[in-house]
């Protein structure tokens, strides 16, 4: 176990001797080479957030995006203000179905530079999960309470979009990104797959993201126990999502007079066939580097597991030898979501339908997969693809930008290279070959973690604030400025 110290005992102040060390370790670049002849010129300045993020923060969580349907007009518009009012030329860029997605620039204010080093895409998503029920404050009322800021999307994900903008705005107060241009993008539908959001406007306006080095997005898996910071995850890797709708029909009629071929119960004798599948669980590269990587935090248990994770995969039953939750980096998993049907009791109706959620591993093929859901529902029962993904690679860990995470970010807490079960538009990204790390600034508690898509959803004030510190912090250096 590593002691960690909080990040807010750091906030890197060049000149200072942790920026020294940065610097020396950074040298061999040609990037921190054309860095250093401008350090001076910066010297004793404070990455501090500006004062207003806190306001921003809360007046974004007032602004009702839940998707579906999204409304994320509103959402730009309040950034693109704000961007304005500092003097920054933005592009609202909205679907024809009227998704609204911006962009804002910088460019490299070095002599020389932004031909060579390729562009840092700070990129989050304004929509928000509906709130559902039962929370103990407005979900968009951006309360401040006891230390804590309340909303949804405090934690996913527009805490991260005011700590890129915090960030942003503080390079330009600066003068401008010195080696790289850094995008500023705030994109509509992510938590409904991204079709309307990332994934068109990398076909639309492909011209905007052509330089792209890296993208740092969301999805950053940090650990923290117990107010200890064990690591920094930086996701390289996740699974990938395929959505699908299943319906069949059948002859409705009267509850009383037996019907066993009707569309529930076809729908429910096909779900069964398919949860009974027997499970493939393997090792992939992603697992195997996440895992391995996070092994000497944990305890001589897990150590073992990892270790013998080969042969724990052979077993009739690994789940018995595996850690909670490490079965999920292990398995192509298929969840039932949304079961459709009747509304009556004593009412055969004549539809019902079923929305599944299958996450894949990165080596799935996608393709046998469906073949075998086909099988095991039936020929009764109608298949709709409602999301896929193809295949992508891993980002990588020696490109500049994960270098000067680890450079970053090393000095308070380890960094691990994370694959998640969940899904970002980084895999977007990723497809087209463009490295997409997910970086969360935040250091944050078990409760705050539990409120993603989930009710009573909330950041404390200290964290969100450390976190803003932070974001500078690696937006700064990882930019060359
Ligand atoms: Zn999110």
């Amino acid at each position: 176990m590593v002691e960690v110290r909080m990040v807010a005992q750091r906030g890197l102040r060049f000149g200072d001797r942790r920026s020294e060390t940065l610097r020396s370790r950074l040298l061999p670049t040609l990037m921190v080479i054309m860095v250093l002849s401008l350090l001076s010129s910066c010297a004793k300045e404070s990455l501090a957030a500006p004062p207003e993020a806190l306001g921003w923060f809360v007046d974004y969580l007032r602004i009702d995006t839940t998707n579906p349907p999204g409304r994320e007009q509103a959402a730009a518009e309040f950034l693109r203000q704000i961007l304005h009012r500092h003097g920054i030329a933005t592009r609202l860029l909205v679907t024809p179905a009227g998704r609204t997605n911006l962009y804002a620039r910088l460019e490299p204010t070095a002599p020389g530079a932004g031909s060579s080093a390729g562009a840092l895409v700070l990129n989050h998503h304004m929509d928000v999960v509906p709130p559902g029920p039962d929370w103990s404050v407005e979900p968009f009322s951006g309360l401040e309470k006891d230390g804590w800021i309340w909303g949804r999307g405090a934690v996913d994900a527009k805490s991260l979009g005011i700590a890129q903008l915090a960030a942003f705005l503080e390079l330009h107060r600066r003068g401008g990104p010195k080696v790289r241009p850094v995008v500023y993008l705030a994109v509509a539908d992510e938590e409904q797959g991204g079709a309307q959001g990332t994934g068109w406007l990398l076909d639309s306006y492909p011209e905007l993201f052509a330089d792209t080095a890296a993208v740092l997005g969301e999805g950053g898996a940090n650990r923290v126990v117990a107010g200890r910071h064990f690591w920094w995850g930086i996701e390289t890797a996740q699974k990938r999502p395929l959505w699908l709708k299943v319906t069949t029909h059948g002859r409705g009629g009267h509850g009383s007079m037996l019907n066993p071929a009707s569309a529930p119960h076809q729908l429910t004798l096909g779900l069964a066939r398919l949860l009974n599948r027997p499970r493939d669980f393997r090792v992939t590269p992603e697992a195997r580097r996440y895992l391995e990587a996070v092994r000497p935090f944990q305890s001589d248990y897990f150590g073992k597991m990892v270790a013998d994770l080969d042969d724990i995969v052979q077993d009739e039953s690994p789940n018995e030898r595996l850690f909670p939750g490490v079965a999920n980096y292990l398995l192509d998993t298929i969840q039932i979501n949304v079961i459709e049907t009747g509304h009556l009791i004593n009412v055969v109706p004549k539809q019902a339908s079923a929305r599944i959620d299958i996450r894949l591993l990165p080596d799935a093929d996608e393709k046998a997969m469906l073949e075998e859901v086909r099988e095991l529902l039936g020929d009764r029962i109608e298949l709709e693809v409602l999301l896929s993904s193809s295949k992508a690679e891993a980002s990588p860990l020696d490109s500049e930008i994960y270098r000067c995470l680890e450079l970053v970010l090393g000095e308070s807490a380890p960094v691990v290279p994370a694959f998640i079960p969940g899904v970002t538009d980084a895999r977007y990204f990723r497809q087209i070959g463009v490295p997409a790390y997910g970086f969360s600034p935040f250091v944050l508690s078990a409760q705050e973690t539990r409120g993603i898509h989930s009710v009573d959803e909330r950041i404390s004030r200290s964290a969100f604030l450390k976190g803003l510190e932070v974001y500078s912090e690696v937006v700064t250096a990882c930019s060359g400025s």
